[in-house]
């Protein structure tokens, strides 16, 4: 969702004739921040610090994202180097401000250093309407609104003539879409946008095993465009914690869905987010979750520590009584299984050619992209492959986290 923002910020930007450049030659630094977990936030801070020597007074420093709602006003009083604070999305009176101050009319539009622009984001959803005691989005990016059908394929539309080959649709439980005229759920929207002439992959994140729907699975496995993939957060493999977190679903329910979609598509991609140390997690609990990773085998799993944010009912009703070595330990015992999981998993498409959807050059100056089940994908002797290629790839050599191979014939 952050990079969606900032893809749009940087689009407004550079349509009103500014250009990307190293911080060191920059007039302007804009920090797009975000405070899901603590650890987040204070990044933001370090950078504010840091920053301090960089600010001139010809220099602006700007803050926007979920930062701005949950620290407002504060963050000037505390940073007296920043010189705009910005509520996400409400980016004209900032825009305005700059170009009263910095002349760029000039410029000369270019995409952004190191984006190609292959995939095009396309938010479909703003805010969320569930309340997981351990979350701060409800707060920060308020409850939901939906984008009309329409405006959500005219934009999928229009980034596909300016060259994307990939659109994402994006929500924070993009599962709960709907289209405000009536046109129909996420499932009716896949696959409108997948008519899109010149799509060659849709991709849609980030689903919730409460409100993921049967048809949703069904027009996945139907379609040649929608991609492989399923980011579907279980957050925990207890019933009792899933319960304490009001997640809304039990395992049994998540494991029904899995099968589902596995059988629908057996070779599905499958991420999962994993929150350790939720307060009043048990060594058993945690054991559960353990037992739920080795089962199900996720392709990739995003984990993370319990830290309690401000203002949420966890932080606000629960103990946080989890030690904090011991929710390092149990991170570190969970990473070194997925590790080893990840690694047999990506083994499996050795020998195998697979459908490579190009997006950039690595530092290597190797062309990467992703496969259709959403792994990273390198191409080795590729120097005739160009962003925005599909290519079919030989599989020659497997790693946890990509596949590495020779164009095929
Ligand atoms: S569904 Fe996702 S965004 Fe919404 S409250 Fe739960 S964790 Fe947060």
């Amino acid at each position: 969702m952050n990079a969606a923002d900032s893809e749009g910020l940087a689009r407004k930007l550079l349509a009103a004739g500014y250009q990307e450049e190293s911080l060191d030659r920059a007039d302007i630094a804009i920090l797009n921040t975000c405070v899901v977990r603590q650890a987040s936030e204070d990044r933001v801070y370090s950078k504010l610090h840091e920053l301090k020597a960089w600010k001139t007074p010809e220099r602006t420093i700007a803050v926007t994202g979920c930062i701005v709602a949950k620290e407002g006003d504060d963050l000037r009083r505390r940073f007296p180097q920043l010189d705009s604070v910005v509520p996400i999305g409400e980016y004209d009176d900032f825009l305005a401000g700059l170009a009263a101050r910095y002349d760029y009319s000039e410029g000369e539009a270019m995409p952004p250093a190191g984006r190609t622009g292959v995939s095009h984001y396309v938010r479909v959803i703003q805010g969320c309407d569930h309340n997981c005691t351990f979350c701060i989005v409800p707060r920060v990016r308020g409850r939901e609104r939906h984008v009309a059908m329409a405006d959500v394929l005219e934009e999928c539309r229009a980034a596909v003539e300016a060259g994307a080959r990939e659109v994402v649709l994006l929500g924070q439980n993009v599962d709960d879409y709907h289209d405000p005229g009536g046109c129909g759920g996420l499932a009716a929207l896949v696959r409108a946008v997948e008519r899109t002439p010149g799509l060659k992959r849709l991709r849609f994140m980030t689903s919730h095993p409460q409100d993921l729907e049967p048809e949703l699975l069904e027009t996945m496995a139907d379609s040649e465009v929608v991609c492989r993939e399923l980011q579907l957060p279980v957050q925990s493999g207890d019933d009792s914690i899933l319960k304490r977190m009001a997640r809304g679903y039990q395992t049994r329910h998540y494991r029904a869905i899995v099968e589902r979609a596995r059988a629908l598509m057996p070779d599905l991609g499958l991420v999962t987010d994993v929150i350790v140390g939720f307060p009043g997690e048990s060594e058993a609990a945690f054991l559960n979750t353990r037992g739920l990773l080795e089962e199900i085998e996720f392709d990739v799993v995003h984990l993370a520590m319990y830290s309690p944010r401000p203002g949420t009912f966890a932080a606000t009703k629960m103990e946080d009584d989890v030690p904090h070595a011991e929710k390092l330990r149990r991170l570190n015992d969970l990473l070194a299984l997925q590790r080893e999981i990840a690694a047999r998993k990506t083994s499996r498409w050795v020998g195998r050619d697979v459908e490579v959807l190009v997006e950039g050059n690595d530092e290597l100056g190797r062309p990467y992209g992703r496969i259709r089940q959403g792994k990273r994908a390198i191409v080795l002797r590729g120097s005739s492959v160009s962003p925005g290629d599909v290519i079919n790839l030989r599989v020659v050599q497997a790693t946890a986290g990509q596949v590495l191979g020779l164009p095929a014939a």
